[in-house]
C-alpha cells in the first residue's frame, strides 16, 4: 500500500481508521509500527477495493486490490485527483464526499467497468476534533452476485410462464404447521381476486367438503411413504361462485432429521374443461349404448317377424328352411334319423267358397294351434309351409314315433270336429305325408329339398287315396 502524508495534503494529520489513543498509525513506537506494518498487510490482502480520499478529492491510500480493479497503480494514484484517475465515476465520489462534509447519509453507488460491476460504498472519516477529514470508500465486486440475480430473475420468469401457460399454480405445505403458500396464478386462473388475503392458508380449506377425505387421505399416504407422490382431483372454489375440478400432483421435499416429512411442494392444474368432456363422453358412450340395445331389439323383432307367419303366429317357410337345412347337416354327422311332415287341409277351397275368406283365416288358425300342440309335446317343429299346407320336423325319432305323431295329428284336427258342408266327411280334416331320412335311405337322398319332395309326393298320395290319412314316402313305393 502506498499512502501519502495526509498533512501534506490537506493540512492536518488524519487518524482515518481508528480514534484509540494509540494509533495504529502511530509509528513512534515498535509495537505501533509493527502494527501498522500488519494493518498495511491485511489492508493490502482484503478481497475488497479501499481506498482513503481527503475532502478535497485526493487519493491518499489505495490498497492493491483497488488497483487492480481500476486498472491503475497505486504509484500512480496517490496524490491526485479522483477526476485524474477514475474520470467515468469521479462525479460519484465527489457525491459522496460532498454528503459527508454535509454530514449526509451516503448512498452506496453501482458502477460498471470493463464488463465488471462493482457496489461502491464510502464512509465518512474524521479526526480527533469530530471534524470529517475525508470518505474511506469500499469497491466491491459484485459481477457475480448481479449475474445469478440475473439467471435467478430469468428462471423465475421461465417458471411463471410455464406455469401459467399450462394452467398451472405451485403450493407448498409447510407439514408442521399446515399452512399452505400458493403462488400467484392460483388466484389469477381461477379468477379470484388477485388482492385476496387466503395466499396463505390452512391446507385443505379451500376443498370441496365432498372431496376433503380423498384430498386429505392421499396426503396421508405420501406423508407415509405409501404412496411415492401425492396426487388427487378434487374441487376448489372459483371466483365466479362455481368450483373448478383440479388435479395435484406433488412430493415431499424436505425432511427434518429426525426423517419426518416437513414440506409437500405440488403443481395444481384446472383440469374441468377434461371433466366435462369426460362426462359428456360417458353420456353419449350410455346413449351409444341404449341406441344399440334398442336396435339390438328391434333388429331381434324383425328377424322374429321375418321369421313368423302373421297369421297363425307359427314360424314360416324361411324359418322352417333353416331348421331342416341345420338337422339335415346334424343328422348327416350324427348319422341320425329326421323325419318330415307335409300337412294340408282337405278340401279348404271349398271351406272358403262356403265359408268365406275370413273363416277360413280363423279355421287356419286352429288348425295350426292344433298341429302346434301335437307336435310339441312330440319335441318336433311345426310352421305354415304356404296356403293351407303345414310341415313339421322331428329330429332323431324311428318311422313308428313319427307316425304315431301324425296319426295324432290326424285324430286331434278330426276331434275338433269343425264343420265343412263342403267336405264328404262334414268336418275339417288332413292329409299328411310323411318322408323319414335315416340310415335305410341316407344314400339316395343328397339334400334337405329331397326329403321334402319325398314328404310331400307321400302327401299327394294321401289325396289321391282319400284324404284325411297318413301316407309314407317309400311304403307305397314298394
Ligand atoms: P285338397 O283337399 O286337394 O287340398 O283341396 P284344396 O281345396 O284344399 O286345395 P287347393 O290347393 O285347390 O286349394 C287351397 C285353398 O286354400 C285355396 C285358397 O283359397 C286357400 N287358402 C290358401 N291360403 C289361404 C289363407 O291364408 N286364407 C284362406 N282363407 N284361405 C287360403
Ligand atoms: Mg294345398
Ligand atoms: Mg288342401
Amino acid at each position: 500500500m502506498l499512502r501519502c502524508d495526509p498533512s501534506a495534503v490537506d493540512g492536518r494529520r488524519v487518524m482515518p481508521i481508528s480514534k484509540s489513543r494509540q494509533s495504529p498509525f502511530d509509528t513512534r513506537n515498535e509495537r505501533g509500527a509493527d502494527r501498522l506494518l500488519q494493518i498495511e498487510a491485511v489492508y493490502d490482502k482484503v478481497p475488497v477495493g479501499l481506498c482513503y480520499l481527503n475532502r478535497n478529492g485526493t487519493f491518499v491510500t489505495i490498497n492493491d486490490q483497488l488497483s487492480r480493479m481500476l486498472g491503475v497503480a497505486s504509484e500512480r494514484a496517490v496524490g491526485q485527483q479522483v477526476e485524474d484517475i477514475v474520470p467515468d465515476h469521479a462525479h460519484l465520489l465527489r457525491d459522496s464526499l460532498k454528503a459527508a462534509l454535509a454530514g449526509a447519509p451516503i448512498p452506496d453507488q453501482e458502477i460498471r467497468r470493463a464488463e465488471e460491476t462493482f457496489m461502491v460504498s464510502a464512509a465518512s472519516v474524521t479526526n480527533d476534533l469530530g471534524e470529517t477529514t475525508g470518505i474511506s470508500v469500499a469497491y466491491t465486486n459484485i459481477s457475480n452476485v448481479k449475474r445469478i440475480a440475473h439467471k435467478l430473475q430469468e428462471t423465475e420468469q421461465r417458471t411463471t410462464y410455464a406455469l401459467e401457460s399450462a394452467g398451472q399454480w405451485i403450493w407448498d405445505l409447510n407439514i408442521a404447521t399446515m399452512r399452505v403458500w400458493r403462488s400467484p396464478q392460483y388466484r389469477i386462473l381461477l379468477g379470484l381476486d388477485p388482492n385476496g388475503a387466503d395466499s396463505e392458508s390452512v391446507a385443505w380449506d379451500i376443498v370441496h367438503p365432498d372431496d376433503k377425505a380423498r384430498a386429505i387421505q392421499a396426503f396421508e399416504d405420501a406423508v407415509s411413504g405409501r404412496t411415492p407422490y401425492f396426487e388427487a382431483v378434487y374441487r376448489v372454489p372459483r371466483g365466479n361462485g362455481g368450483h373448478a375440478w383440479i388435479l395435484s400432483r406433488g412430493k415431499i421435499v424436505e425432511y427434518g432429521p429426525d426423517g419426518a416429512p416437513l414440506r409437500l411442494l405440488a403443481t395444481s392444474v384446472d383440469i374441468s374443461m377434461q371433466k366435462q368432456i369426460e362426462e359428456q363422453l360417458s353420456t353419449t358412450v350410455q346413449l351409444r349404448l341404449e341406441l344399440e340395445q334398442k336396435l339390438l331389439e328391434a333388429n331381434r323383432k324383425l328377424k322374429n317377424q321375418s321369421e313368423r307367419d302373421h297369421l297363425t303366429n307359427l314360424p314360416n317357410r324361411r324359418k322352417f328352411n333353416h331348421l331342416l337345412k341345420r338337422e339335415f347337416v346334424r343328422a348327416t354327422e350324427n348319422a341320425d334319423s329326421l323325419a318330415i311332415l307335409m300337412i294340408d287341409i282337405d278340401h279348404f277351397k271349398a271351406y272358403n267358397d262356403f265359408y268365406g275368406h275370413l273363416a277360413g283365416d280363423k279355421c287356419l288358425v286352429q288348425v295350426g294351434r292344433a298341429l302346434n300342440k301335437v307336435i310339441k309335446q312330440s319335441g318336433g317343429s311345426i310352421a305354415r309351409f304356404g296356403g293351407e299346407e303345414f310341415a313339421a320336423l322331428l329330429s332323431g325319432v324311428t318311422a313308428e314315433q313319427a307316425s304315431t305323431t301324425a296319426m295324432q295329428m290326424l285324430g286331434t284336427v278330426t276331434a275338433m270336429q269343425l264343420e265343412h258342408s263342403g267336405s264328404p266327411t262334414g268336418v275339417i280334416s288332413v292329409s299328411i305325408g310323411m318322408a323319414v331320412f335315416g340310415d335305410e335311405n341316407r344314400e339316395a337322398i343328397t339334400g334337405p329339398d329331397d326329403v321334402l319332395n319325398c314328404a310331400d309326393s307321400a302327401l299327394y298320395q294321401s289325396k289321391r287315396n282319400g284324404r284325411g290319412r297318413l301316407s309314407v314316402w317309400g311304403d307305397f313305393a314298394k
